[in-house]
Protein backbone atom coordinates (compact mmCIF):
# COMPACT_ATOMS: atom_id res chain seq x y z
CA UNK A 1 0.00 0.00 0.00
CA UNK A 2 1.66 3.61 -0.91
CA UNK A 3 1.83 6.69 0.94
CA UNK A 4 2.90 9.67 1.61
CA UNK A 5 3.60 12.37 4.55
CA UNK A 6 3.87 16.00 4.85
CA UNK A 7 3.46 18.79 6.83
CA UNK A 8 0.67 20.52 6.01
CA UNK A 9 -1.90 23.67 7.36
CA UNK A 10 -5.79 22.71 7.62
CA UNK A 11 -7.21 25.24 5.93
CA UNK A 12 -11.38 23.48 5.88
CA UNK A 13 -13.12 20.84 7.34
CA UNK A 14 -16.46 19.66 6.48
CA UNK A 15 -18.75 16.62 7.24
CA UNK A 16 -18.78 13.74 5.41
CA UNK A 17 -21.61 11.13 6.09
CA UNK A 18 -22.30 10.07 9.69
CA UNK A 19 -18.72 9.42 10.65
CA UNK A 20 -15.95 11.14 8.37
CA UNK A 21 -15.08 14.47 7.44
CA UNK A 22 -13.68 15.82 4.38
CA UNK A 23 -10.61 18.10 5.29
CA UNK A 24 -9.20 20.28 2.35
CA UNK A 25 -5.04 20.60 3.50
CA UNK A 26 -2.36 23.27 2.17
CA UNK A 27 0.62 21.00 1.71
CA UNK A 28 3.97 22.46 1.84
CA UNK A 29 5.14 19.55 -0.91
CA UNK A 30 1.88 19.42 -2.84
CA UNK A 31 -0.41 22.21 -2.49
CA UNK A 32 -4.00 22.23 -2.16
CA UNK A 33 -4.97 18.17 -1.40
CA UNK A 34 -8.37 16.54 -0.29
CA UNK A 35 -8.21 14.53 2.41
CA UNK A 36 -10.76 11.99 3.92
CA UNK A 37 -10.38 11.60 7.69
CA UNK A 38 -12.35 8.21 8.77
CA UNK A 39 -14.26 8.03 11.98
CA UNK A 40 -13.09 11.75 12.69
CA UNK A 41 -16.38 12.94 13.29
CA UNK A 42 -17.61 10.16 15.32
CA UNK A 43 -14.71 9.06 17.12
CA UNK A 44 -12.74 12.35 18.62
CA UNK A 45 -10.45 10.24 20.27
CA UNK A 46 -8.93 9.04 16.66
CA UNK A 47 -7.22 11.56 16.04
CA UNK A 48 -7.09 13.14 19.37
CA UNK A 49 -8.90 17.03 18.36
CA UNK A 50 -5.56 17.55 16.47
CA UNK A 51 -7.78 18.28 13.26
CA UNK A 52 -8.92 21.76 14.05
CA UNK A 53 -8.69 24.67 11.63
CA UNK A 54 -5.11 26.26 11.02
CA UNK A 55 -3.31 23.95 13.13
CA UNK A 56 -0.11 22.77 11.48
CA UNK A 57 0.58 18.86 11.32
CA UNK A 58 2.78 16.05 10.03
CA UNK A 59 -0.06 14.17 7.88
CA UNK A 60 0.68 10.74 7.11
CA UNK A 61 -1.49 9.68 4.37
CA UNK A 62 -2.65 6.70 2.40
CA UNK A 63 -2.50 7.00 -1.47
CA UNK A 64 -6.09 7.53 -3.20
CA UNK A 65 -7.31 4.73 -5.29
CA UNK A 66 -7.92 5.70 -8.86
CA UNK A 67 -10.11 9.12 -8.58
CA UNK A 68 -10.04 8.75 -5.08
CA UNK A 69 -9.15 11.05 -2.46
CA UNK A 70 -6.47 10.12 0.28
CA UNK A 71 -7.06 8.98 3.07
CA UNK A 72 -5.85 10.43 6.51
CA UNK A 73 -3.43 7.32 8.57
CA UNK A 74 -1.96 9.56 11.38
CA UNK A 75 -1.41 12.76 12.65
CA UNK A 76 0.95 14.43 14.48
CA UNK A 77 0.71 18.29 15.78
CA UNK A 78 3.78 20.42 14.91
CA UNK A 79 2.01 23.77 15.84
CA UNK A 80 -1.49 24.44 17.00
CA UNK A 81 -1.93 27.99 17.07
CA UNK A 82 -4.25 27.92 19.55
CA UNK A 83 -4.43 31.97 20.17
CA UNK A 84 -6.28 32.06 17.10
CA UNK A 85 -8.88 29.84 17.89
CA UNK A 86 -9.59 31.44 21.13
CA UNK A 87 -9.93 35.21 19.80
CA UNK A 88 -13.33 35.50 17.11
CA UNK A 89 -11.45 38.27 15.55
CA UNK A 90 -8.30 36.40 15.14
CA UNK A 91 -10.19 33.87 13.52
CA UNK A 92 -12.19 35.66 11.00
CA UNK A 93 -9.18 36.82 9.62
CA UNK A 94 -7.37 33.34 9.70
CA UNK A 95 -10.64 32.03 8.34
CA UNK A 96 -10.93 34.72 5.44
CA UNK A 97 -6.96 33.81 4.36
CA UNK A 98 -7.91 30.22 4.29
CA UNK A 99 -10.85 30.99 2.45
CA UNK A 100 -8.92 32.68 0.08
CA UNK A 101 -6.38 30.21 -0.75
CA UNK A 102 -8.78 27.33 -0.81
CA UNK A 103 -9.96 28.60 -3.83
CA UNK A 104 -7.50 29.72 -5.37
CA UNK A 105 -5.08 27.27 -4.83
CA UNK A 106 -4.47 24.54 -7.52
CA UNK A 107 -4.88 20.66 -5.90
CA UNK A 108 -1.23 19.08 -6.31
CA UNK A 109 0.14 22.24 -7.72
CA UNK A 110 3.16 22.99 -4.95
CA UNK A 111 3.49 26.42 -3.77
CA UNK A 112 5.95 26.62 -0.90
CA UNK A 113 6.43 30.44 -0.93
CA UNK A 114 2.89 30.99 -0.44
CA UNK A 115 2.84 27.95 2.34
CA UNK A 116 5.57 30.14 3.71
CA UNK A 117 3.85 33.69 4.15
CA UNK A 118 0.49 31.57 5.51
CA UNK A 119 2.73 29.66 8.02
CA UNK A 120 4.38 33.24 9.14
CA UNK A 121 0.98 35.33 8.77
CA UNK A 122 -0.91 32.83 11.33
CA UNK A 123 2.21 32.55 13.24
CA UNK A 124 1.96 36.46 13.82
CA UNK A 125 -1.38 36.75 14.60
CA UNK A 126 -0.93 33.77 16.96
CA UNK A 127 1.81 35.77 18.64
CA UNK A 128 0.56 39.29 18.23
CA UNK A 129 3.20 40.17 16.29
CA UNK A 130 1.54 42.54 14.30
CA UNK A 131 -2.41 43.82 14.71
CA UNK A 132 -4.80 41.82 12.85
CA UNK A 133 -6.07 44.33 10.44
CA UNK A 134 -2.00 44.82 9.54
CA UNK A 135 -1.14 41.61 9.35
CA UNK A 136 -4.28 41.22 6.91
CA UNK A 137 -2.93 43.78 5.00
CA UNK A 138 0.60 42.30 4.95
CA UNK A 139 -0.47 38.51 3.90
CA UNK A 140 -2.93 40.03 1.29
CA UNK A 141 -0.12 42.14 -0.82
CA UNK A 142 2.25 39.62 -0.28
CA UNK A 143 -0.69 37.16 -1.54
CA UNK A 144 -1.00 39.05 -4.37
CA UNK A 145 2.88 39.59 -5.48
CA UNK A 146 3.97 35.97 -4.90
CA UNK A 147 0.77 34.66 -7.02
CA UNK A 148 1.74 37.52 -9.36
CA UNK A 149 -1.40 39.59 -9.26
CA UNK A 150 1.05 42.34 -7.23
CA UNK A 151 -0.88 46.16 -8.43
CA UNK A 152 2.11 48.38 -9.96
CA UNK A 153 2.30 51.00 -6.94
CA UNK A 154 5.81 53.50 -8.19
CA UNK A 155 3.70 55.29 -10.90
CA UNK A 156 0.24 55.73 -12.65
CA UNK A 157 -0.67 52.84 -14.35
CA UNK A 158 -2.07 54.83 -17.46
CA UNK A 159 0.56 57.45 -18.69
CA UNK A 160 3.49 56.59 -16.23
CA UNK A 161 4.19 59.39 -14.23
CA UNK A 162 6.20 58.16 -11.19
CA UNK A 163 4.32 58.24 -7.93
CA UNK A 164 6.71 61.18 -6.29
CA UNK A 165 4.87 63.68 -8.86
CA UNK A 166 1.09 62.69 -8.59
CA UNK A 167 0.89 64.77 -5.71
CA UNK A 168 -2.07 64.53 -3.39
CA UNK A 169 -4.91 63.04 -5.70
CA UNK A 170 -4.11 59.50 -6.13
CA UNK A 171 -6.53 56.95 -7.20
CA UNK A 172 -6.25 52.73 -6.41
CA UNK A 173 -7.62 51.27 -9.69
CA UNK A 174 -9.24 47.68 -9.22
CA UNK A 175 -9.16 47.14 -13.17
CA UNK A 176 -6.11 48.82 -14.01
CA UNK A 177 -4.35 47.02 -11.85
CA UNK A 178 -2.77 49.67 -9.56
CA UNK A 179 -2.56 53.40 -9.31
CA UNK A 180 -3.84 56.34 -10.98
CA UNK A 181 -3.27 60.05 -11.17
CA UNK A 182 -5.87 62.46 -10.89
CA UNK A 183 -5.30 63.12 -14.72
CA UNK A 184 -6.30 59.39 -16.06
CA UNK A 185 -8.53 59.03 -13.30
CA UNK A 186 -11.48 60.54 -15.67
CA UNK A 187 -15.01 58.62 -16.38
CA UNK A 188 -16.70 56.27 -13.98
CA UNK A 189 -15.76 56.12 -10.58
CA UNK A 190 -16.28 52.44 -10.55
CA UNK A 191 -13.75 50.23 -9.03
CA UNK A 192 -11.71 53.46 -8.12
CA UNK A 193 -10.84 54.27 -4.60
CA UNK A 194 -9.04 57.13 -2.89
CA UNK A 195 -5.53 56.05 -1.72
CA UNK A 196 -3.12 58.53 0.17
CA UNK A 197 0.72 58.18 -1.33
CA UNK A 198 2.18 58.08 2.12
CA UNK A 199 -0.50 54.58 1.89
CA UNK A 200 0.79 53.39 -1.17
CA UNK A 201 4.40 53.91 0.01
CA UNK A 202 3.83 51.67 2.95
CA UNK A 203 1.77 49.17 0.48
CA UNK A 204 4.92 49.18 -2.07
CA UNK A 205 7.29 48.25 0.79
CA UNK A 206 5.58 45.59 1.52
CA UNK A 207 5.01 44.20 -1.49
CA UNK A 208 9.10 44.18 -1.96
CA UNK A 209 9.86 42.72 1.07
CA UNK A 210 9.59 39.14 2.65
CA UNK A 211 6.75 38.46 5.32
CA UNK A 212 9.38 38.46 8.39
CA UNK A 213 10.60 41.53 7.73
CA UNK A 214 7.43 43.22 7.24
CA UNK A 215 5.38 41.86 9.87
CA UNK A 216 7.78 44.19 12.53
CA UNK A 217 6.32 47.37 10.33
CA UNK A 218 3.86 49.94 12.17
CA UNK A 219 1.36 50.81 9.89
CA UNK A 220 -0.37 54.42 9.86
CA UNK A 221 -3.49 54.78 11.32
CA UNK A 222 -4.95 55.75 7.91
CA UNK A 223 -2.32 53.31 5.91
CA UNK A 224 -4.38 50.89 7.64
CA UNK A 225 -8.05 51.98 6.60
CA UNK A 226 -6.97 52.29 3.13
CA UNK A 227 -5.18 49.58 2.55
CA UNK A 228 -7.57 47.14 4.09
CA UNK A 229 -10.26 48.63 1.65
CA UNK A 230 -7.77 48.36 -1.17
CA UNK A 231 -6.70 45.15 -0.60
CA UNK A 232 -10.10 43.78 0.39
CA UNK A 233 -11.74 45.21 -2.85
CA UNK A 234 -8.72 44.05 -4.57
CA UNK A 235 -8.23 40.52 -4.04
CA UNK A 236 -12.24 40.07 -4.24
CA UNK A 237 -11.80 41.14 -7.92
CA UNK A 238 -9.03 39.04 -8.84
CA UNK A 239 -10.67 35.83 -7.55
CA UNK A 240 -14.10 36.64 -9.24
CA UNK A 241 -16.25 36.45 -5.65
CA UNK A 242 -16.24 37.76 -2.23
CA UNK A 243 -15.19 35.11 0.11
CA UNK A 244 -18.12 34.49 2.48
CA UNK A 245 -15.81 34.89 5.56
CA UNK A 246 -13.99 38.41 4.63
CA UNK A 247 -18.22 39.10 4.78
CA UNK A 248 -18.75 38.33 8.00
CA UNK A 249 -15.50 39.97 8.91
CA UNK A 250 -16.94 43.49 7.00
CA UNK A 251 -20.00 43.24 8.85
CA UNK A 252 -18.28 42.67 12.22
CA UNK A 253 -16.28 46.16 11.96
CA UNK A 254 -19.52 48.13 11.08
CA UNK A 255 -21.22 46.87 14.15
ZN1 LIG B 1 -1.81 59.18 -15.22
Amino acid sequence: MSGFSTPAILLRRIDHGDHDLIITFFSREKGRIPVVAKNAKKSRKRFSGLLEPFTVLELVCRSPKRGGMPVLQEAAMQTPFAQIRDDVVKTLYASYWAELLSGWLEEYRPQAKIYRLLYYALRGLDRNLAAPAEMSIIFQVRFLTLAGLAPRMDGCVACQTPLDRMGSSVFFDLEKGGIVCNGCAAGSNWGRLRISPGTVKQLAWIQENEIRTVQRLRLTGSAVKEGLLAMEAFVPYHLGRVPRSLRVLQQMRRQ
